[in-house]
């Protein structure tokens, strides 16, 4: 039933290929550049505040908290073998907004915007193309392995 995973890609991710690497390794990375500073996620090669081309990756937490989340009953193609889901959308500790799955840690009743979690990335790598996703899990939730097995 999760085959849908293999939708998401980083196709659009050039001078940040890396970043998919450190993926794969089980770290979340941002991008901070290395003139001004300023930090983003997902990270960017080019920065937003001063357009410097020079940036660095640094690790991200995880921590994030809900900003609003909401339960997918009509699927979009694609996703219908899944449905209902909930996304949510969080603010991430160090910066960034992202949009991710619940997990299996976290139920339905206990989802409340303004909770905090654990945003973990997902990995999906049977393929050549590194494929991921990421969840949201309760707080302290460590990033494990997607296999095929699941
Ligand atoms: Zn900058």
């Amino acid at each position: 039933m999760f085959k849908w995973f293999g939708k998401v890609n980083f196709a659009p991710f050039t001078k940040v290929t890396d970043f998919a690497q450190y993926l794969k390794d089980g770290r979340l990375m941002g991008s901070k550049c290395k003139k001004c500073g300023a930090t983003s996620f997902p990270p960017r090669a080019d920065c937003e505040a001063c357009m410097s081309g020079d940036f660095e990756f640094f690790e991200m937490s995880g921590k994030a908290t809900l900003h609003t989340y909401t339960k997918i009953v009509a699927a979009p193609t694609g996703f219908e073998e899944v449905a209902p889901y909930i996304v949510g959308v969080v603010d991430l500790e160090e910066c960034g907004r992202a949009l991710a799955w619940f997990g299996e840690t976290v139920k339905e009743e206990e989802i409340d915007i303004g909770m905090e979690l654990q945003m973990v990335p997902q990995i999906f790598d049977e393929l050549e193309e590194i494929k991921v996703y990421y969840s949201l899990e309760k707080p302290g939730t460590t990033w494990s392995k997607t296999n095929s097995a699941r």
